[in-house]
């Protein structure tokens, strides 16, 4: 083989699935990572004679290719990334790369928290209704592998702000933003504004003809609407009473989703999954049923039947009159906000971890209400206990989850809450916040 035509930083299931991709429409690929490649990654790229490298990047033939896909775990100030830019090599995404080769219509949700979730509950929508319909982005078989394999008419896509870094032509049919607040800072500089811009990006080659749907109550993102007046038909959200909104609260506890005159009206206890946050990604899962035509009984039913996805506000057991609740995927304070909103029951709460610069003072006066002690899960505590030691009398420090499960238990007492919702990453102690959460379930199935 000469020099590839496209190059592949990354060979997880979105770089595997965009050499699939590329090498079903003839172009000359060349896989590129810097670790170790999963075996069954391996099996895939060799079996379909695509040739790979692990343990480095040859530069070279990377910078021979006339495009590059790069995963979006590489940050952008690595060498290598910056040669490429320097020569003008466009460096897209797997996203941007895999929607050349569809038309399918794109519903896709971005936001800081609450996108696999949002995006499950699409798609169960869709799938209920008996559409032909794939789920991808972070979430499940990569975008690519699919259109590859098996092209669907709609997309339901869970995109992340990096992925967003590397879009440029891609169009959403049907943009979903759901929040903004600070996250992932250390790979923009420090820099909320970029964050959000890039945010943002969801927008970008909308048209007249495209839908965005968004909460609207979110500060950030009402702000910077208000600058950039979008090209598409917008639908926003609220907890308020507001009619002229898609979807708002008609009173306490009952919802509206209302598109193209087409009333739904639901209770929030009707909802299979808990908690005020999702409540607003219901609303927004809604509208993105209704302007996809689905009728209002198939939206209700699927959104009361929604199992729970793990890792997110999960029951896990009862065990002495005492409920455990594993919401590892809680990895910055406005996720473990809602989880400490959503409780009403006095709480033991397992926090900690790697802390991304975490501001814990809009948790201060949650915590002061309902927890009675905290469980630290990390090697290094001390912002929390600094935060929270004239808050809570109780806070003890455990290093495994193990520990951190016993002394829950013990702080506790029939009728209470232990909630592991750490507010922080996980890679201290673990390998990622599913190994969190599933040893924390381990340890309360062991008690
Ligand atoms: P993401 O894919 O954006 O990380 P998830 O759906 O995996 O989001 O949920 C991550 C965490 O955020 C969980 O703890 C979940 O309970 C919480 N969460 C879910 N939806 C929202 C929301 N709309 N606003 C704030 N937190 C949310």
């Amino acid at each position: 083989m000469g020099y590839p035509d496209i190059a592949i930083l990354g060979a997880g299931e979105s770089g595997t699935g965009a050499a699939l991709l590329a090498q079903t429409k003839g172009l000359k690929v060349f896989v590129s990572d810097i670790g170790q490649i999963q075996q069954k990654y391996k099996n895939v790229l060799t079996h379909n004679g695509i040739r790979w490298e692990e343990g480095k990047h040859t530069e070279h033939l990377i910078l021979s290719a006339s495009e590059v896909i790069k995963s979006p775990g590489i940050p952008d100030n690595v060498s290598l990334v910056k040669n490429l830019k320097a020569q003008a090599i466009p460096v897209i995404s797997e996203i941007e790369f895999a929607a050349r080769y569809t038309n399918a219509t794109k519903i896709c949700i971005t936001g800081s928290n609450g996108k696999t979730t949002t995006s499950t509950l699409i798609y169960s929508i869709l799938k209920k209704a008996g559409y032909h319909v794939g789920l991808a982005g972070n979430v499940g078989k990569s975008f690519a592998w699919q259109v590859a394999e098996n092209d669907f008419d709609y997309y339901v896509l869970e995109i992340s702000s990096f992925q967003l870094d590397g879009m440029f032509d891609f169009k959403a049919e049907i943009a979903v933003l759901l929040n903004i607040t600070p996250d992932h800072l250390d790979r923009y500089n420090d820099s909320f504004e970029a964050y959000v811009r890039s945010k943002f990006r969801i927008l970008q080659n909308q048209t007249a003809d495209d839908a965005f749907i968004y909460f609207r109550d979110d500060s950030v993102i009402a702000d910077y609407i208000t600058k950039i007046q979008p090209e598409a038909r917008i639908f926003p959200y609220t907890a308020y009473t507001d009619s002229r909104c898609g979807g708002y609260m008609k009173n306490e506890s009952t919802f509206i989703i209302n598109i193209n005159q087409e009333i739904i009206e639901m209770e929030t206890r009707d909802l299979s999954l808990t908690g005020r946050q999702n409540i607003y990604n219901s609303m927004a899962s809604g509208i993105a049923a209704r302007l996809v035509d689905i009728r209002k009984e198939v939206i209700k039913q699927s959104l009361s039947e929604f199992e729970n996805i793990e890792h997110r506000l999960e029951q896990v057991a009862v065990v002495r009159g005492i409920e455990f609740i594993n919401d590892s995927k809680a990895t910055n304070v406005n996720s473990t906000w809602y989880a400490l909103e959503s409780i009403k029951k006095p709480v033991v709460w397992i926090v900690g971890g790697i802390d991304k610069g975490n501001d814990y003072g809009p948790l201060i006066d949650l915590v002061k209400d309902k927890v009675k002690a905290i469980v630290c899960l990390g090697k290094d505590n001390s912002r929390i206990i600094r935060s929270f030691e004239f808050v809570v009398p109780d806070i003890v420090e455990t290093e495994n989850a193990a520990d951190a499960v016993k002394a829950a238990y013990y702080l506790g007492e029939p009728g209470d809450v232990v909630l592991l919702s750490p507010a922080c990453a996980s890679f201290d102690l673990f390998e990622n916040y599913e190994d969190r959460g599933r040893q924390f379930k381990q340890h309360v199935f062991d008690l």
